[in-house]
């Protein structure tokens, strides 16, 4: 066993010197190692860090042309590109995720730093020559100075990704404060940025815990925050950054259905919720926990669902496995508890994932795939994100019902359908009432130039992620009204001014 290795924020362009009054554990959550040692910044600290970014935007990158900062998106984009499996592999690592699904977050995260490399057609205004006589009016939307990005665990790259570099082509710089539980892929895609031309301070990453986070939510001269993690946190995020006057957009935990109508392609569905269900071990936010089964068709997708399960490779993330690891120990005691608490509740455990081989070394965060039949809407394991690899199929009479019991949940993240009635598909995205609406996709992930969010408890703040809000959310827009002088001006008038 090596030992562990020390994990600092990325100051400036470098990583930081100082020595750290509190520090936390990063795991390996294949084997159960402790492969890092993360230092975790003072509130101190990121006071002198927020007055290193302000400075940077204000000497540099605040008022670097719209040509320059292209060119800089493009460049990342391009190492990001070069460095993809690097960065992957250090997902797996620390979150335990297989490398083929870390591969695949840091290509989603890649298609957001295309997007940004649009910003000179993305921030044109507007312009209305003689609005008035001899008045133009024309918009731009500026940048807003420091802003904070913080992220979750379970996407160290894309989620970061969502943010950064649409926040920098608007002309901020960036505080980003990784999850402490995995924070190397993240610091990692974050130092590329100097490699792609960007300015010293321009982008700073912190880590750190609740006590980072406060003070970024309380310093005055972080003008927005977007935050995602959840529920509890994202509401506390959101609550204190606007009442200290900020721009907050904060996405929440989830609890995702799939609507299985009885005509519906089973192999289809049953494979689509093998993949949405298990994927990453469940630790998605647009995972689907709640299969919602017609019941004319419940006991034969069941089956089908059950069948595949059994061929799943559960181990290492890096040995080509299906389903990796839970990102630590105390989390998978807590999904094997909503195990217990489902069966102790009364629902069919048709598969019980405590038991199973795994495929790793050590002592690592394992826990197999575990489906529930006959869920009904009281248990936990229907109420609670779990994060994990449980399924629940909750039968219902018909779609009406199953309607009735996506849009009666308080989070709205993703949500698909499994119908091959188009009426019924087209009903179904008219009336759910969720962010984000997959027909015969379980995990509809807006592309980049759309935007990313839910509706209720899994988003907090006006704005999604990236696409056009994005863009809005982090810039101020402006108004100019001109007119130059003319001899045949009008003199003195103290009315209000009217349009003629
Ligand atoms: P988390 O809420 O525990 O942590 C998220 C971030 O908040 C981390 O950076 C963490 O350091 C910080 N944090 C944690 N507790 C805090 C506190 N008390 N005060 C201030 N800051 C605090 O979430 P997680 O476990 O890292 O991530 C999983 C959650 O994120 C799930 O609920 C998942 O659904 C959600 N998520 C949502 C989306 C989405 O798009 N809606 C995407 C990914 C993850």
């Amino acid at each position: 066993m090596s030992s562990p290795t020390r994990i600092t924020h990325l100051i400036a362009g470098a990583p930081w010197t100082g020595t750290a009054e509190r520090t936390s554990e990063v795991f390996n959550p294949a084997t159960g190692e402790v492969s890092g040692v993360l230092d975790l910044a003072s509130q101190q600290l990121v006071g002198e860090v927020v007055a290193t970014a302000k400075q940077a935007w204000q000497k540099s990158w605040g008022n670097v042309s719209l040509a320059q900062r292209s060119t800089v998106m493009f460049k990342f984009r391009e190492l990001l590109h070069r460095d993809k499996e690097r960065i992957a592999a250090l997902i797996t690592a620390e979150h335990g995720k297989v490398l083929d699904d870390a591969l695949g977050e840091v290509t989603r995260g890649l298609e957001v730093a295309e997007f940004a490399c649009g910003i000179p057609t993305l921030l044109k205004g507007g312009f209305s020559e003689n609005a008035s006589t001899r008045v133009d009016v024309y918009s731009m939307r500026q940048s807003l100075g420091v802003v904070a990005v913080i992220s979750p665990f379970n996407f160290p790259a894309m989620v970061p990704l969502w943010f950064v570099p649409v926040a920098l082509a608007c002309g901020n710089a960036v505080l980003l404060k990784p999850s402490e539980k995995d924070p190397s892929a993240t610091i990692a895609v974050a130092a590329l940025w100097k490699e792609a031309g960007l300015p010293d301070g321009v982008i700073n990453v912190l880590n750190g815990d609740k006590e980072a986070v406060d003070a970024l939510l309380t310093h005055p001269d972080v003008k927005a925050v977007s935050f995602v993690g959840s529920t509890p946190v994202a509401r506390y995020v959101y609550e204190t950054g606007t009442a200290h006057g900020k721009r907050v957009q904060a996405l929440g935990g989830a609890k995702n259905h799939m609507l299985v109508l009885p005509d519906a392609d089973l192999d289809l569905a049953a494979d689509a919720a093998i993949n949405a269900g298990f994927g990453s071990a469940g630790e998605r936010c647009m995972a689907i926990s709640a299969l919602v089964a017609v019941e004319s068709v419940a006991d034969e997708l069941v089956e089908k669902i059950k069948d595949r399960m059994g061929k799943l490779r559960i181990g290492d993330g890096a040995r080509g496995c299906d389903m990796g690891p839970l990102v630590t120990g105390a989390h998978r005691d807590k999904v094997a508890g909503y195990v217990e608490a489902g069966a102790e509740a009364g629902a069919d455990l048709v598969v019980d994932g405590r038991t199973g081989q795994y495929d790793a070394d050590g002592d690592g965060f394992f826990l197999g795939p575990t489906l529930f039949d006959k869920v009904t809407a009281d248990m936990s394991i229907y109420t609670d994100e779990i994060f994990g690899p449980v399924l629940s199929v909750v039968r219902v009479a018909s779609y009406d019902d199953g309607l009735e019991l996506i849009n009666a949940n308080p989070y709205g993240n993703g949500t698909a359908i499994f119908t091959n009635d188009g009426g019924a598909a087209r009903r179904f995205q008219n009336e759910v009432e969720v962010g984000m609406v997959g027909v015969n996709v379980p995990i509809p992930v807006p592309v980049s130039y759309y935007s990313f969010g839910g509706w209720k408890n899994s988003l907090f703040g006006d704005s999604h992620a990236h696409g056009s809000e994005g863009v809005s959310f982090f810039t101020r827009g402006k108004v100019v009204t001109s007119r130059w002088p003319d001899p045949s001006h009008g003199g003195l008038n103290l009315g209000f001014p009217q349009n003629d």
